[in-house]
C-alpha cells in the first residue's frame, strides 16, 4: 500500500492532531486507529477508507478533517474486517491516564497489526494459518515477457522466505521463478513483502511472480531494498537467534536463499515492537526441501479442491466440501465427533500434508504403518483422540507468550497441555508400530511433567481472561500474595463492621459505604436524611447528587488507602507470579513444540485411520514403478455424498521404464476419455489424481485395491476456474497451463487433463489437443485425457493391446476409455460407469435437454445435427491433418454404432493442389514431365 499523506496545517493544528500526523508520517502503509476516550479515531483518507470497509459512519467534527470513529471494546471486530480486506493497521494507544496528563495525553503505537503478523485469538480462526512471506529476485535484470508462467522463464532464480509468526516457523528456499510461483500458491500467504521500486510501485517482475501464482497472497506490502541485501540479512537472522554464525542450522553466509529472510524478520521485529531486538519463539531457518514433496502447481491444487472449492463445481450440494474439509471429518460428518480432527494444530498439519505430499517412499510407507496398527485398533484411535482433545494450541500459545501478550488462560492451557504427554505416553505404551513416536515423547516428557505441575499446583482451575484484577493464582501457592489477599479480606469484614457502626451513630438505617472509581470509598446518605448529618460527625461533604449526598471521613480515607495499596500490591505480585510461570513455559519451548510436533502428527494419523475404517479405505501399495491401478475407486467427496449412489470405477495406468521397449500390449500411460457431458469423465480424472496425492500423504484410499507408483508432480488441468483470471481469455489461460505441463511434465509425473482445446476454432483445437496427446505420449508420464474430440481416439490402440491401426497413427500405450450411457426413448440416463473403448457419440442434445432447452430448440437441433451428418458422411475427418488417417468413426467406434459423430473437419476444403494429385498417374509420367509437374504445382501454391 503506498504511503498516504494527511493534509498538512501545522499552525492550526491541534496538540492531538499533531501526535496524529506524527504517527501517521513514521507508519507509512499503515492505518492508524487514534485512541481518544472511548474510541478509535481515524481521520482523512483513513476516515473514508474506514467507511468503505468497515460501513462505519463518516462526520467532519472539524471542518475539512474527515473523521470516523470504532469503539475500542469491540476493536478487534473491526480490525479484523480492515485486516482481512488486506490492510495493515497501527494501534495507537493513550499510555498515561487521561487524568493526570499534563497538557495532551501521551500516546503511542503499542502494535502493527498486519495480515501476516496476527497471533491474537480474536483475530485468527483455529485451523488458520497467517503465513508472512517475503520474495526477491536474486538477478538483476530480466524482463517480463509473455504470460502466466512462461512470464517467469528467464526471470532467474528468486529467494523466498515464510514465516508463522503465530507458530514460529520460519522457512527459506531458493528456486527457481517457476517454481517459486509454484510454491507461493500453495503456501497460501496472507501477506507478501518485497522490495519496492523508489516510486512505490510494485516491479513488474514481482507481479509477475504474484499473477502466476494465481493471485497467492493476500497483501502484498513494499519493504526497504536494503532490507533484502545479503549481509543485512545474515545480521539480522545473527542477531536473531544470538548466533555469531548460521553454520549451526546449515547455512552460509553468502547462501542466496537468506536474502528474504532478513526482511521476514526485520518485519516481524518492527511490527511486533520487540524491545529486545528478538522474538523468542521464532525457530532457526529450515532449508525448504522441495524434492522431499510431491510438487502441486497453482493451477493443479485449485482444480484438485485440495483447499478451496472452484466455484460452480458441477452442481454438488455441499460447495464448501474440499478435499481438507472431507478428510478432516473422519469417520463422520461434522468437526471432531467420529474421530474428525480434534486438535488446531492437527487441522493445520493435515492442510500441510495434503499440499505437500511426500516423494519419497519409505517415508510415505512409514505414516501407513501407523495408520494400518490404528485401523487395527478401535480401542488405541478411541484412547488417543481422549488424550489429544486434551491438547490445546501450543504453537499459538508460545507465540503470544513469546510476543508479550499471553493471557492467563494461555499460561493454564499450557500446563494442561503439558499434562497430557504423561496420558499420550500411557496410551502409546506398548504400541511397537509406535516405538518411534513413543521415543519422541519420552525425550521431552520430564520437563513436560514439571511445567504441568507446577502450573496445575499455582493456578486455579478457571483462571481469569486478564490479570487486571487477580485471580490466577491459587491461595496457598505464594506467602505473600497471600498477606495482600488476607489484609483485603481483613478490611472487607471492616468494612462491614464500619457500615453498622455509622447506622447506629447516625440513627440512619438507609445509610451504605460505597465505592466508585472517580471518588474511591464514600458514605452515601439519601436526600431525604440530608438534614440528619451533623457538623459534629466531621464528615467531608465529596458529591451531591440528586436523591443522595456523599461524604468521606478520615478513617475511611485511611481504610481505601489500606484496601487498594493491599489490592495493587496483590495484583503487582500476581504480575510478577505470572511473569515467573511464563518465564518456566518459556525455558520449555523446545520441548513444548516438538510435543505439538507429535500431537499434530498422532491427530491427522488418527483422523486418517477413522476415515478408512468408516468409509471403507484401502492401503495402497507404494511401489517405484510408474504404475497406477485401482480397482474400485471412489471419489472421496462425492463417495461421502451420493453414498451407494456413487458408481466405484477402475483404473490401470503403466508406462514404460525409460529406456526399456516393453510390448505394447503391458503399457497404457495415456488414456483417453470420451462421453457426453455429465457422464462423470471430469470426477473419474480427478478421482486418479485425488487419490494418487492422498495415497502419497500416507492416507488410506477409497478403492477396493491400489497401486500407486511414486510420483514426481501431478499436474491438473480443468476448464472451470478460467473467470478467475479476469483479463485473459479461456484459451489463453488454458494454454499458459498447458504449456506449463508440457515443459514440465517427467516420465515420473501424473497429468489429468480436462477438454483441451476449446475456446477456439474446432479445427485448431482438435490439432492443439492432437499434438498435445502425442507430446505427454513421447514424454511417458501416467496421463488421463477427457476429451470431445472424438478423432483424437483414434490415436488409441485397440483395448487388446494390438494396434488397431486402420488409420496409421495410432501410439502404443494410449487407450481409449469411455463413459456408458443409455440411450432410452431418445432421453439418455447416465451409468457413470467407465468402460474401454471409444464414445459412439456426444449427446450433446439429449444433455442440452436434460438442462432444460426448450423443446422446440432441442427439436430443431436433432433434425440440424441428423442432415449435417447425412450430407458428410464418409468425409475423411482426419485425413489431411493426421497425414492420411482414416475416417473418425473407423477407430475404436463399437461396430454398429449408429451415426458418426458430427465431423469437426466440414469446414475443410481439399487444395486444389492436393486434387491434382490425386488425379496424377506417376507411373504414366517421364521424369521430365514429372519435373514440369511439381514446379507447376510449387508455383501454384506459392501464387
Ligand atoms: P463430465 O465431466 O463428463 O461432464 P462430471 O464428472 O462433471 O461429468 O460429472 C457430472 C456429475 O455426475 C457429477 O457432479 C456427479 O454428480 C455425477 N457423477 C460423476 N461420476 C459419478 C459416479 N462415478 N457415480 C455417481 N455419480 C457420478
Amino acid at each position: 500500500m503506498a504511503a498516504r499523506k494527511t493534509e498538512d496545517s501545522p499552525n492550526t493544528d491541534t496538540p492531538a492532531m499533531r501526535q496524529y500526523k506524527r504517527f501517521k508520517e513514521e507508519h507509512p502503509g499503515c492505518v492508524l486507529f487514534f485512541r481518544m476516550g472511548d474510541f478509535y479515531e481515524m481521520f482523512f483518507e483513513d476516515a473514508e477508507l474506514a467507511h468503505r470497509v468497515l460501513g462505519i459512519a463518516i462526520s467532519e467534527r472539524t471542518s475539512g478533517i474527515p473523521m470516523s470513529g470504532v469503539p475500542h471494546h469491540s476493536v478487534e471486530n473491526y480490525l479484523r474486517r480492515m485486516i482481512q480486506a488486506g490492510h495493515r493497521v497501527a494501534v495507537c494507544e493513550q499510555v498515561e491516564d487521561a487524568a493526570e496528563a499534563k497538557g495532551v495525553v501521551k500516546r503511542d503505537v503499542t502494535r502493527v497489526v498486519t495480515p501476516g503478523t496476527l497471533t491474537d485469538a480474536a483475530l485468527l480462526e483455529d485451523g488458520d494459518r497467517a503465513v508472512l512471506c517475503a520474495v526477491c529476485f536474486l538477478e538483476a535484470g530480466g524482463t517480463v515477457q509473455g504470460e502466466g508462467l512462461a512470464a517467469l522463464e528467464g526471470l532467474g532464480r528468486v529467494a523466498l522466505a515464510w514465516a508463522e509468526l503465530s507458530t514460529g516457523a520460519l522457512t527459506v528456499a531458493e528456486l527457481p521463478a517457476v517454481a517459486a510461483a509454484d510454491e507461493l500458491a500453495r503456501l497460501g500467504a496472507a501477506e507478501v513483502l518485497y522490495c519496492a521500486t523508489a516510486d512505490g510501485e510494485v516491479p513488474p517482475r514481482v507481479a509477475a511472480l504474484m499473477t502466476a501464482a494465481g493471485g497467492a497472497g493476500g497483501a502484498l506490502t513494499g519493504r526497504p531494498g536494503w532490507q533484502f541485501r545479503q549481509n543485512e540479512a545474515v545480521d539480522v537472522l545473527k542477531k536473531q537467534f544470538g548466533v555469531m554464525d548460521l553454520k549451526g542450522f546449515g547455512f552460509e553466509d553468502d547462501d542466496a536463499a537468506l536474502a528474504a529472510a532478513g526482511a521476514v524478520v526485520a518485519y516481524l521485529l518492527e511490527t511486533q515492537r520487540s524491545e529486545s531486538g528478538r522474538l523468542a519463539h521464532l525457530r532457526p531457518p529450515q532449508r525448504f526441501d522441495r524434492g522431499a514433496h510431491l510438487v502441486i502447481d497453482p493451477t493443479s491444487l485449485a482444480s484438485l479442491e485440495v483447499e478451496a472449492p472452484l466455484r460452480g463445481t458441477h452442481g454438488r450440494g455441499d460447495a464448501a466440501d474440499t478435499l481438507v474439509s472431507v478428510l478432516a471429518r473422519g469417520g463422520g460428518r461434522g468437526g471432531g465427533r467420529g474421530g474428525g480432527i480434534c486438535t488446531a494444530v492437527g487441522r493445520r498439519r493435515l492442510r500441510d500434508w495434503l499440499c505437500y505430499p511426500l516423494s519419497d517412499r519409505g517415508a510415505v510407507q512409514a505414516r501407513q504403518r501407523v495408520v494400518r496398527a490404528m485401523v487395527d485398533d478401535e480401542r488405541f484411535r478411541r484412547e488417543l483422540g481422549g488424550v489429544l482433545s486434551a491438547v490445546q494450541d501450543i504453537p499459538r500459545m508460545i507465540a503470544r507468550l513469546a510476543c508479550g501478550r499471553a493471557s492467563p488462560r494461555d499460561v493454564v492451557g499450557l500446563g494442561r497441555s503439558a499434562a497430557a504427554a504423561a496420558d499420550l505416553a500411557t496410551v502409546l505404551a506398548e504400541r511397537p508400530s509406535l516405538t518411534g513416536h513413543r521415543e519422541r515423547l519420552d525425550a521431552v516428557a520430564g520437563p513436560l511433567a514439571e511445567l504441568a505441575d507446577c502450573i496445575a499446583e499455582a493456578c486455579v482451575d478457571e483462571p481469569p481472561p486478564h490479570l487486571r484484577e487477580g485471580g490466577l493464582f491459587r491461595d496457598g501457592h505464594d506467602a505473600r500474595l497471600d498477606e495482600q489477599r488476607t489484609l483485603q479480606k481483613d478490611s472487607d469484614t471492616w468494612l462491614a463492621g464500619y457500615q453498622a457502626e455509622l447506622i447506629e451513630r447516625s440513627g440512619i438505617a438507609s445509610l451504605k459505604v460505597g465505592y466508585n472509581k472517580v471518588f474511591g470509598y464514600y458514605i452515601e446518605v439519601s436526600a431525604a436524611n440530608r438534614g440528619r448529618v451533623s457538623d459534629d460527625w466531621a464528615w467531608t461533604r465529596k458529591q451531591t447528587l440528586k436523591n443522595a449526598e456523599r461524604f468521606i471521613t478520615p478513617e475511611l480515607k485511611d481504610y481505601e488507602g489500606k484496601v487498594l495499596s493491599a489490592k495493587d500490591r496483590g495484583v503487582a505480585r500476581e504480575q510478577e507470579l505470572f511473569d515467573g510461570l511464563c518465564g518456566d513455559a518459556s525455558d520449555r519451548m523446545d520441548q513444548l513444540h516438538a510435543f505439538s510436533e507429535l500431537v499434530a502428527e498422532l491427530d491427522v494419523l488418527r483422523c486418517f485411520a477413522e476415515r478408512a475404517v468408516r468409509w471403507r479405505y484401502v492401503e495402497p501399495a507404494m511401489v517405484d514403478e510408474p504404475v497406477l491401478d485401482i480397482t474400485a475407486g471412489r471419489h472421496p467427496v462425492l463417495d461421502e455424498l451420493l453414498g451407494d449412489r456413487f458408481v466405484p470405477n477402475d483404473l490401470s495406468l503403466f508406462c514404460a521404464d525409460a529406456g526399456a521397449q516393453p510390448p505394447p500390449e503391458t503399457v497404457r500411460s495415456l488414456s483417453l476419455i470420451t462421453g457426453p457431458n455429465m457422464a462423470g469423465k471430469s470426477t473419474f480424472i480427478r478421482q486418479a489424481a485425488l487419490l494418487t496425492l492422498m495415497a502419497h500423504t500416507g492416507s488410506f484410499i477409497p478403492a477396493e485395491a491400489a497401486t500407486v507408483g511414486m510420483c514426481d508432480r501431478i499436474f491438473t488441468r480443468v476448464g472451470a476456474h478460467d473467470e478467475l483470471h479476469a483479463g485473459r481469455s479461456t484459451f489463453m489461460v488454458e494454454m499458459t497451463e498447458t504449456a506449463n505441463i508440457c515443459h514440465h511434465a517427467t516420465a515420473r509425473s501424473l497429468v489429468i487433463l480436462d477438454e483441451i482445446g476449446r475456446g477456439t476454432s474446432t479445427l485448431d483445437g482438435l490439432s492443439l489437443a492432437w499434438a498435445i496427446t502425442e507430446h505427454l505420449h513421447r514424454v511417458g508420464c501416467r496421463a488421463l485425457f477427457a476429451t470431445h474430440y472424438h478423432e483424437l481416439t483414434q490415436l488409441a490402440t485397440a483395448p487388446g493391446g494390438a494396434p488397431d491401426d486402420a488409420a496409421g497413427v495410432a501410439l502404443a500405450g494410449v487407450r481409449n476409455l469411455h463413459v456408458l450411457v443409455r440411450e432410452w426413448d431418445d432421453r439418455i440416463v447416465f451409468l457413470h460407469r467407465i468402460e474401454p473403448g471409444a464414445a459412439d457419440r456426444s449427446y450433446g442434445v439429449q444433455v442440452a435437454r436434460l438442462a432444460g432447452l426448450p423443446e422446440a430448440v432441442v427439436s430443431r437441433a436433432k433434425a440440424v445435427l441428423e442432415s449435417l451428418a447425412v450430407s458428410q458422411a464418409g468425409v475423411g475427418v482426419g485425413v489431411e491433418a493426421a497425414g492420411g488417417a482414416s475416417p473418425p468413426q473407423a477407430a475404436g467406434a463399437k461396430p454398429g454404432a449408429a451415426k458418426p459423430q458430427m465431423s469437426l473437419f466440414t469446414e475443410y476444403v481439399s487444395h486444389p493442389v492436393v486434387e491434382r494429385l490425386r488425379g496424377v498417374e506417376l507411373d504414366a509420367l517421364t521424369p521430365m514431365a514429372a519435373f514440369d509437374l511439381l514446379r507447376e504445382l510449387a508455383d501454384e501454391v506459392k501464387g
